[in-house]
């Protein structure tokens, strides 16, 4: 079986260890992809810690983009050659997520353990997210790429798979935002900022930008945040509030902090919605008062990457990309090598508002 160079997670908190593991060809259904880039997400990191669980050894990474290597059968649509993202989104069609337009939440389950991946001694490597792109090629779903102009660059390309179809997508698909309506994000971090600009392209007539950092909040201002609020404030909502006049249509908190969802119905209008994008670490849990959205007519709505469907939702975010019109190379911080994936993710730890990128 090909060999391939992986970054593999042994025991949750320990450095990944790069090295050769075999990756399957395509079966039916299937596709291999060459990476030219992935980058890091802190679902990735998450899940390296053991904030999340799951089965070890284990492959993480999923935000990447490639060129199609080899097509397994019953393949269609796509050739060897074509650039591609590669998403975790794995859609079986038929259920009835799938077939109700929801392949986010797609219920057909999927084994990582059974994937394509395996030791060089032929045990059990796990495909963490579907994906298992912090490796030279992936073999994955054909459901889970899109393609793309092979001139469009491929560390840009990378971060489309993730973090800006969920943030872009919470807005247009989960919040249902329409023109003129007031927004409040919570948390200038990767989705957070594509939330922003999602709602700059969505119309919003005001972006209010909560994060703990001064920095981000600057940051968040040159992708559309029209203002910038300390959450480190006591009471923060209350200059949330007098900067929009109002409270929010839509308050997305796009961090896993579970008192960032304790505290995000303060910021609400009456009839606002709560889009719940970031995922506190399993078993934390958030208090509300229910009976003030009974009274005020709001709501809580989960949103899982975005609700996208990546065939109809990635095409028009690429193209807004080559008009200019949403930013990709700006969220890039760093761009590093397979061999440096440990330190990559030291300085994603430090809390950057930014990408940083894998380059194969
Ligand atoms: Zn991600
Ligand atoms: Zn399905």
């Amino acid at each position: 079986m090909p060999q391939i160079k992986a970054a593999v997670c042994h025991e949750f908190g320990a450095p990944l260890t790069v090295e050769m593991v075999e990756l399957r060809a395509p079966q039916t259904g299937e596709v291999e992809v060459k990476l030219d880039a992935v980058a890091i997400c802190h679902s990735d990191i998450s899940f390296a810690d053991g904030a999340w669980g799951g089965s070890l050894p284990a492959v993480y990474g999923h935000e990447a983009a490639g060129i199609v290597s080899a097509v397994g059968g019953g393949v269609t649509g796509f050739n060897i050659g074509d650039s591609v993202i590669v998403t975790l989104i794995r859609a079986c069609g038929t259920c009835p997520s799938c077939a109700g337009g929801k392949p986010t939440i797609c219920g057909t389950p999927y084994d990582g353990d059974k994937g394509p991946l395996s030791t060089t001694d032929g045990g059990k490597l796990h495909q963490a997210m579907a994906c298992g792109a912090f490796a030279e090629k992936v073999v994955v779903d054909q459901s889970q790429i899109v393609t793309i102009p092979s001139d469009m660059a491929k560390d840009a390309a990378a971060l489309v798979s993730c973090g800006v179809i969920t943030g872009v997508g919470a807005v247009v698909n989960a919040a249902q935002m329409r023109a003129g309506q007031d927004v409040v994000v919570i948390g200038a971090g990767g989705v957070g900022l594509n939330a922003v600009q999602g709602a700059r392209i969505a119309g919003a007539r005001r972006i209010v930008a909560v994060d703990m950092s001064e920095e981000k909040l600057e940051i968040a201002k040159q992708f559309g945040a029209t203002d910038g609020i300390l959450a480190t404030n006591s009471n923060p909502w209350e200059a949330a509030k007098q900067a929009l006049g109002r409270g929010a249509d839509a308050v997305l908190v796009t961090v896993g902090a579970p008192q960032a969802y304790t505290d995000a119905p303060n910021y609400l209008a009456p009839g606002g919605k709560v889009i719940m994008v970031g995922m506190p670490a399993s078993g934390a849990a958030s208090t509300y008062e229910a009976g003030n959205f009974a009274s005020a007519g709001q709501s809580m709505v989960g949103s899982k990457m975005g609700d996208v469907v990546i065939q109809r939702d990635i095409p028009w975010i690429v193209d807004l990309y080559g008009q200019g019109r949403l930013k990709l190379d700006e969220l890039i911080s760093n761009r590093w090598t397979l061999e440096q994936i440990n330190e990559a993710i030291a300085d994603t730890k430090t809390g950057s508002a930014k990408r940083n990128v894998i380059i194969f």
